[in-house]
């Protein structure tokens, strides 16, 4: 039968916003990967999820939390769109441990995984006409949501040569009177960076100052491990709104279970005021929950998840990252202008004028798995062409090897 006879079709702006993921983006590179043909074990660095790792296992705490909510019987039911109060109260006192004030249980709103808080922000915000500025590189959600949505999208600049400091001038320059928000990613995806307490108060002020509201995507929250502590944007929310997003799965490395959070942190009550709040209820009623039986295992995860186990993870991800940016100085043609210090990743940047047969980040990705059989994130995803993304939470043994192969790979293709 000939095709069209179907009164339907594929839906190419859906395919078109999905291809601006990281799974599709990574999924394209992975393709190119053949362990039998290189006799090279893959090496996955192209995202965060170390998992999959002996040394990066979740507490026993939570498996237990998770078994006790399942046999407690009490979770096998439908939950609020917001989420059941008992998971909303134990987030909003971890949170409020370390804010100035106190949120309640209202504050907070269960989501399936911090990439539906930021799909439902972007739907709350997205009224015809408005725009939004996000940083520059990105997670590369935000765009992929964006694009199929009638929010206009204005990048503003993170500065390498200032610790991927905001340029703040730039996002002066950018905002006029229909942007709405402008987000933050602390610490840094892709850049491994983490804000000051300074440069957080100089952001609240320019927030202020053009009347926009501030969404601070903190997944990695309290992942840090260089000079600078985590301080949450929240401590700021009396000078700006801020919408903070949170998640169990980078933290306690469980990204499988779907779990996350929108914080409201805003002690002056203007996203209650303005409606915005009850926008983002209403959106949750019309989307899909967490499962219910992971709502329930939450305030047994946040009360008794030991501080060692947090301990062990950051200690984990400081000799990753100093291996890695130690071995990265030995490889030519690549350069890192800024140690990670919090987070799972680094921004890697790439010399092609000095790589033969390289054109670009995406190329040079996809070469490198098909030779080497290792998997990076390429930049221009993240809206940072010819640098590339690399996740070094993984094994030590595992660095070492993706770091010699990388080398191995630059030196062979080294312009003559
Ligand atoms: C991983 C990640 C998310 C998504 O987290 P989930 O809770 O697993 O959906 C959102 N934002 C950033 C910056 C991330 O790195």
């Amino acid at each position: 039968m000939e095709l069209q006879k179907w009164g339907f079709k594929e839906n190419k702006e859906v395919n078109a916003a999905a291809a601006l993921t990281v799974r599709h983006i990574l999924e394209a590179i992975i393709q190119n990967v053949d362990e039998t043909k290189t006799g090279k074990p893959k090496i996955h660095l192209g995202h965060g999820d170390p998992s999959v790792y002996p040394c990066f296992q979740t507490s026993t705490v939570v498996e237990d939390a998770l078994v006790e909510s399942i046999r407690s019987t009490k979770f096998n039911c439908y939950a609020p769109g917001v989420g059941i109060d008992p998971a909303r109260r134990a987030i909003a006192e971890h949170l409020s441990k370390d804010l100035p004030y106190s949120l309640t249980t209202d504050d907070i709103f269960l989501t399936v995984g911090a990439n539906h808080a930021i799909e439902v922000l972007l739907k709350v915000l997205a009224q015809p006409g408005a725009n939004i500025l996000f940083p520059r590189p990105n997670y590369s959600l935000y765009e992929a949501q964006s694009s199929i949505s009638p929010l206009e999208v204005r990048h503003f600049d993170l500065l390498p040569e200032k610790s991927w400091e905001v340029d703040l001038d730039g996002v002066k320059a950018l905002a006029d009177d229909k942007t709405v928000a402008i987000v933050l990613i602390n610490p840094g995806n892709p850049c491994g960076n983490v804000f000051t307490s300074e440069h957080m108060q100089k952001i609240a002020e320019t927030a202020k100052q053009l009347g926009i509201l501030i969404i601070s995507d903190e997944v990695y929250a309290y992942q840090v491990f260089g000079n600078k502590p985590f301080i949450p944007m929240g401590v700021f929310g009396n000078i700006a709104p801020v919408i903070t997003l949170g998640t169990l799965s980078k933290r306690w490395i469980i990204p499988g279970w779907r779990l996350g959070w929108i914080a409201i942190t805003d002690p002056i009550g203007i996203l209650h005021k303005t409606g915005i709040a009850a926008s983002i209820k209403s959106c949750l009623d019309l989307t899909a929950d967490p499962p219910t039986i992971i709502q329930g295992a939450v305030p047994h995860i946040m009360e008794k998840t030991p501080e060692s186990f947090f301990l062990n993870i950051n200690k984990l991800l400081k000799e990753a990252a100093d291996l890695f940016y130690e071995r990265l100085k030995d490889i030519p043609f690549v350069s890192c202008p800024h140690k990670p210090e919090g987070s799972m990743f680094a921004m890697v940047k790439l010399n092609l004028s000095a790589l033969d047969d390289v054109v670009d980040d995406k190329d040079f990705c996809m070469k490198l798995a098909k030779e080497e059989s290792i998997i990076l994130f390429p930049g221009y995803a993240a809206e940072l062409k010819n640098w590339v993304r690399v996740s070094f939470a993984a094994d030590p043994k595992v660095i070492e090897d993706a770091t010699g192969r990388i080398k191995a790979f630059c030196l062979r293709h080294a312009k003559r």
